[in-house]
Formats: C-alpha cells, sequence, structure tokens
C-alpha cells in the first residue's frame, strides 16, 4: 500500500500539454512529501490530457487522478473546480497546490470555497510546522514575507508563482497509479464556448523567463520596436510601466505591476522605468534584474543587480547587437 498523499498539485494543461508550472510544483510538492513520510498525489483534467499522466508520473507524481468528461473539454470555471473537488475526494491530499496562473488563480478560490478550505495566494516557498502547512508568501509589494498558517480544514490550498521553482529532469524510471474518474453531469450556470488569443498571441507575462520591459522613456509605440528586436534576440517577452499603458503606447495586458501582471522571470530588463513602488510590486522577485536608466539616482538602481547608467537609445540596440553575436556563437 503506498504512503497516504501528502500534498497534491493540479496540473493546468494548454493544448492537451502539461504546462510548465506543473512541473515546478512537482518539484516543491516531492520535497515536502519527502520531508513529512507521504506521496505525491497530480490532477489532470480533460479529455485532451489523458496521455500526461507519464510525464507527471516521470515528474514526481505517485498518483495521478485524471477527470474526464464533456464538461471539460475547454476550462470552464464551475465545471473544473468539481473535478477538482472529485479528484480531492479520490486522493485526501494534506495539501494541494495550484499555479497562480489566470486559470489557477481562478479555480483555486472556487475549489477552496467548495471544500470550505483555507487558501494561500502567490506563495513563494512552504515548510511544515508540527504536521500543518506553512505558506511563505510576499507582500507589501515583495518589501516583506507573510508566513501563512490554515485553519483545520483540509486540503490546505495553495497557489504557486510560476518560475519559482526549477522543473526536474524527467525520470524515465518512475512510474505513477493512473485512476480515471469520469465527472457526468453537472449543473452549470455559465458555459464558456470559446477563447480569443490576444491580440499578436503574447507569452504569458506571468510565465515567462526572460522579460524586457519598457517605461515611459520609450517616448511613444515606435520606440518598442527596439525592445522586441531584443526579445526576439533573448527570446524574451515584452513587458512595460504603466506610464507606458497610460500613454497609450502598448496594451494593458503588457503591464507590469502592481495594477499589472506579477510576473518572476529569472531575467528582467527594466529600461527606461524609474522604479517606482508600485512597479517593483510586480517584478522585485525577479532573480536578475537589469537596469537602463540615464539618471544614476533612479530608485530602480537599488534593487538592480546590474546597472547601466546611459542613454537607453544608446545602450539597447548595442546590447541586441552584442547578445545576437554571442548567442549565435
Ligand atoms: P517614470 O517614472 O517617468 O520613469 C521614466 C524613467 O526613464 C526615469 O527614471 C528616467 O530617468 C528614465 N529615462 C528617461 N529618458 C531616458 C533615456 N533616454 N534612457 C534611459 N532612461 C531614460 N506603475 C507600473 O509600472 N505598474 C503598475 O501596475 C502600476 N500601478 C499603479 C497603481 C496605483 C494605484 C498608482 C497610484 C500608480 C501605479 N503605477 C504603476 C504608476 C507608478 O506609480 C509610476 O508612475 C510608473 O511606474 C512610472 O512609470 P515609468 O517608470 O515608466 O515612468
Amino acid at each position: 500500500m503506498a504512503a497516504p498523499v501528502k500534498i497534491a498539485v493540479v496540473a493546468e494543461t494548454k493544448g492537451g500539454a502539461v504546462r510548465k508550472i506543473a512541473l515546478e510544483m512537482l518539484v516543491e510538492a516531492r520535497r515536502l512529501a519527502g520531508a513529512a513520510g507521504g506521496s505525491v498525489g497530480a490532477v489532470v483534467i480533460g479529455p485532451a490530457a489523458a496521455g500526461e499522466a507519464v510525464r507527471l508520473a516521470q515528474h514526481g507524481a505517485d498518483r495521478v487522478v485524471h477527470v474526464e468528461g464533456a464538461a471539460l473539454e475547454r476550462y470552464a470555471p464551475e465545471s473544473y473546480a468539481e473535478a477538482v473537488r472529485r479528484a480531492v475526494e479520490a486522493l485526501a491530499p494534506e495539501a494541494l497546490l495550484f499555479g497562480a496562473t489566470g486559470q489557477g488563480k481562478d479555480l483555486a478560490p472556487r475549489t477552496a470555497a467548495r471544500l470550505r478550505a483555507g487558501l494561500a495566494s502567490d506563495c513563494v516557498g512552504f515548510e511544515w510546522s508540527d504536521g500543518a502547512l506553512i505558506a511563505r508568501r510576499p507582500v507589501f509589494a515583495g518589501k516583506a514575507f507573510a508566513k501563512v498558517a490554515f485553519g483545520s480544514a483540509r486540503p490546505q490550498i495553495a497557489t504557486v508563482r510560476p518560475n519559482t521553482y526549477k522543473p526536474a529532469e524527467p525520470d524515465p524510471g518512475r512510474s505513477a497509479a493512473v485512476e480515471t474518474i469520469a465527472l457526468g453531469d453537472v449543473p452549470v450556470r455559465g458555459r464558456v464556448t470559446a477563447f480569443e488569443a490576444t491580440e499578436g498571441g503574447v507569452a504569458d507575462l506571468t510565465e515567462a523567463n526572460i522579460i524586457v520591459s519598457g517605461g515611459r522613456a520609450m517616448a511613444g509605440p515606435d520606440n518598442f520596436e527596439m525592445l522586441r528586436k531584443l526579445c526576439k534576440v533573448l527570446g524574451a517577452t515584452l513587458g512595460a510601466s504603466r506610464a507606458a499603458v497610460d500613454a497609450g503606447w502598448i496594451d494593458h495586458s503588457y503591464q507590469v505591476g502592481q495594477t499589472g501582471k506579477v510576473v518572476n522571470p529569472t531575467l528582467y530588463f527594466a529600461v527606461g522605468i524609474s522604479g517606482a513602488i508600485q512597479h517593483l510590486a510586480g517584478m522585485s522577485s525577479s532573480r536578475t534584474i537589469v537596469a537602463i536608466n540615464k539618471d544614476k539616482e533612479a530608485p530602480i538602481f537599488k534593487l538592480a543587480t546590474y546597472g547601466v547608467v546611459g542613454d537607453l537609445y544608446q545602450v539597447v540596440p548595442a546590447l541586441t547587437e552584442e547578445f545576437a553575436k554571442v548567442l549565435k556563437e
């Protein structure tokens, strides 16, 4: 008999394939389950995702519950929340993790409400204390961390900030017990009929590994082309400060910060961005921050790992050219 499931991960999928965030969470789930002497569960939802159980096993799941049904063909809040509830019934985990993605941020609170369980959002670390989970989450625009303990209800539910953990290499020797649950008919009040991608099919900023963001100093929409070139060379995703968004130079979906997206890349370029607290709220946990600003007193330099004091119109093209050379070699 396998050890009881200590911690389970809801593995979000896109086009039938498990997203990277699920593999990141499995790394932390393995560590937590190992520390508490339990096993790791994974929940995968939707007919297209049936083949992903092997991948989840190779990345650390001991048990996989696949919930299928016509109502699960595409993400729909009510049927997916019910699917997770059924999977939780089957796995009975002590803790349940969702990615802090658009979908996870919608699904986790719905699940918590259904299960009458507590939820900690946007977490960046976990530990056990007397058998209960303690979640660590940034507060006050990333200036401090709060440790959150849960009430007595189980599972203890948390969303995990993307890019906090690095996915493990798959272990082809690992396998998992797979169980399929048929959802059947569930009463739903709303039905999702289609998804429309945003213009230009922007990669999700919240999951991007490298981001190049432009601020007010871009001085107009055309100069963002320069940043797009740098993005292309680096395989990066474009972002922006609110000043650039409010000026109408770029769509709000690109905005990083308190009233935009919270991002957590390994490399963040702040180009012509002063470093207002509301911008920092969205990017201060980036692993490496490169600031390009002509004002050496700009607050962004206090946070930056590397600072370039200079005119972005000279620095960015020069950097793009050098990166292109180096990355070609
Ligand atoms: P600025 O502060 O004007 O900075 C421009 C910088 O460019 C300056 O440091 C300047 O030295 C530099 N510069 C100028 N020319 C050049 C050049 N040629 N080369 C190099 N550097 C140059 N902001 C966000 O970003 N995201 C949010 O989500 C957000 N939410 C907010 C919510 C609330 C409730 C409020 C009140 C504000 C919010 N803001 C947000 C706005 C925030 O306070 C700042 O106004 C905004 O971040 C400033 O954007 P910026 O750094 O691009 O512009």
